[in-house]
């Protein structure tokens, strides 16, 4: 069933001679396709045939488009269990969180095409002309959103579907009307390469462009690197390492003209664990926080990387109950041999460092390619003078700081850089008696998450998914929900244009029947020269 092809738009191409082959962490072997890499030749075609099919798709409808990502939506429900079972495969994630992964991508499909055809987020704004305002006249002005060009999308090793192929970065990209060339992740391209195959066969049955979508292989950076740096590319959607996501960032800096990569990178999740609240149920907070810890074996961006606690007595019971919650853990299976190891040698060398200790491990068996949960404690002021603690382990990993006072907490808050969220486990009274550390964490944060863990993204209207740098290259933006199509479009101005020139969204008559913001009011009525 797979072919190990490069996708080209409408074609299969596989010139170049450099192969790979992707690794099952279930049974610890090389899968048996060979993926071929993409040549220099083959990033070509598929960049020009992205540029051409941009000059047609950029004029589809929002029908048309919600049309085609709803029919991409069934043909990956279409791939059944073929396409569970070699996801699993590939990362070793279980059944039930893959099958949940493909109903979250397939709904944020369906979402992004309600929303193409509400119309509302194009964003349209009509300033009519004022022909008799003194001492000048106004022209007639209106504004809307408008597509950018070739977007190309980074995969992420721990979402083989709702991050990578299909994905909130391509819906949203396509949903704008730019085409998508895809980098499949070299963990998981058999599953990149079945939900390309849905893409392209919802193409064809909606009359898209040949070179609306492409997806290329590549087990070395080469391939990626070159993608953002060839000129017809106009956008980077990378979810990924903070190394990957500022390398990238860089590179498209250095371009003569650069452009933006959207990169969403690692992140610690700061949880602030308040006194009240800690005192009011111990038990059933620790084993939340132990289960969102080791939750995919800690492999998501918003995992819990560092506990915030004051030192008394609620706390030393904390630790206590987290103690025994932290050994039940069972260690669960990791993506890739090279994650796994990287896990074992970034916990070994955390502990290096004379200011931490070990507070809990987990005491179940710790096969090869499980990650064992651990927990690691370090005094409040100990945190603040060593920045590096504050770095990702991607995996089971949380560091628990013990603040010795209001005054040490609030430095510990104040430390933090850019983060994806930050959670605050509080009592009414919490919120009063430490109101100013929970302001200063909302600071550095893209979402603020109340006696709730990190881990779980709800795709909808109101999700920001991407923090401040380093959590993100743009903390204005979000890569989940609704507006995460806001990346990959650009405002444009039409002055006194004629109707007949004008898209649909701002014609005089508001054919598409859609919200719009009519001399400062929302409004769905025509508008009259
Ligand atoms: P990764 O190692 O950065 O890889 C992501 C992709 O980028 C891969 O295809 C990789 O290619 C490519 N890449 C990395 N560095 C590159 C470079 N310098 N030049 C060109 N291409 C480069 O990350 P990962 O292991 O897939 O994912 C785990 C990380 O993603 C964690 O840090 C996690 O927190 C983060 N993440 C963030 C979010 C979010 O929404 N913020 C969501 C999920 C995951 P190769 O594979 O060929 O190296």
């Amino acid at each position: 069933m797979i072919h190990g092809k490069n996708i080209i738009g409408f074609n299969l191409s596989s010139q170049g001679s450099t192969t790979f082959q992707t690794f099952s962490p279930l049974t610890l072997e090389e899968m048996p396709e060979l993926f071929v890499q993409a040549t220099a030749g083959e990033l070509e075609e598929a960049v020009n045939k992205s540029a051409s099919a941009y000059a047609e798709y950029k004029n589809k409808s929002g029908k048309e488009r919600a049309d085609f990502l709803r029919l991409i939506a069934e043909e990956i429900e279409l791939l059944g269990d073929n396409l569970i079972r070699r996801a699993c495969a590939e990362t070793g994630l279980p059944e039930g969180r893959i099958t949940g992964e493909r109903g979250r991508t397939v709904n944020q499909l369906r979402m992004f095409a309600n929303v193409l055809e509400d119309g509302y987020w194009v964003e349209a704004t009509i300033d009519p002309a004022l022909p008799d305002r003194k001492p000048l006249p106004r022209a007639d002005i209106r504004k809307m959103l408008r597509p950018v060009g070739p977007v190309v999308v980074f995969t992420a090793s721990n979402f083989p579907l709702a991050f990578s192929t299909a994905g909130g970065d391509t819906a949203s990209a396509l949903a704008a009307g730019n085409p998508v060339i895809v980098k499949t992740h070299p963990y998981h391209a058999g599953t990149n390469e079945m939900v390309a195959g849905a893409i392209v066969r919802a193409a064809h049955k909606s009359n898209m462009p040949d070179g609306v979508f492409s997806s290329l292989n590549a087990s070395d950076f080469s391939v990626g690197q070159g993608l953002v740096l060839h000129s017809k590319v106009k956008s980077v959607a990378f979810t990924g390492s903070f190394a990957g996501g500022k390398s990238l960032y860089n590179l498209a800096q250095k371009r003569e003209d650069p452009i933006p990569v959207f990169a969403e990178m690692g992140s610690v999740n700061p949880v602030l664990l308040l006194p009240a609240k800690i005192e009011e149920n111990v038990k059933e907070l620790s084993a939340t926080i132990a289960s969102s810890i080791n939750l995919g074996a800690g492999q998501f961006c918003t995992n819990p990387g560092v506990l915030i606690a004051l030192k008394g007595a609620e706390t030393e019971a904390f630790k206590r109950e987290l103690v025994v919650n932290i050994q039940k853990l069972l260690p669960e299976t990791m993506l890739h041999k090279n994650i796994s190891v990287s896990f074992e040698q970034k916990t070994k060398e955390f502990f290096d460092n004379r200011v931490v200790d070990k507070l809990a491990e987990s005491e179940n068996e710790v096969a090869e390619m499980k990650g064992q949960p651990v927990v690691a404690t370090v005094k409040g002021r100990d945190f603040v003078a060593n920045p590096a603690l504050a770095d990702e382990i991607f995996g089971p990993f949380s560091l628990l700081i013990e603040c010795d006072g209001e005054d040490e907490l609030l430095k510990v808050v104040d430390s933090f850089s850019g983060q994806l969220t930050a959670s605050v486990f509080c009592t009414s009274e919490d919120v009063q008696n430490y109101k100013s550390s929970i302001t200063t964490i909302q600071e550095v944060v893209g979402r603020l998450i109340f006696n709730g863990v990190p881990t779980g993204v709800e795709v909808g209207y109101a999700m920001q998914h991407g923090g401040p740098y380093p959590a993100s290259t743009d903390g204005r933006f979000t890569s989940v929900g609704v507006d995460a199509v806001k990346r990959f479009v650009r405002p444009v101005s039409f002055q006194d244009a004629p109707d007949e020139y004008l898209p649909d969204e701002l014609k005089d008559t508001n054919p598409l029947g859609i919200w719009r913001r009519v001399d400062g009011e929302l409004s769905k009525e025509p508008v009259k020269r």
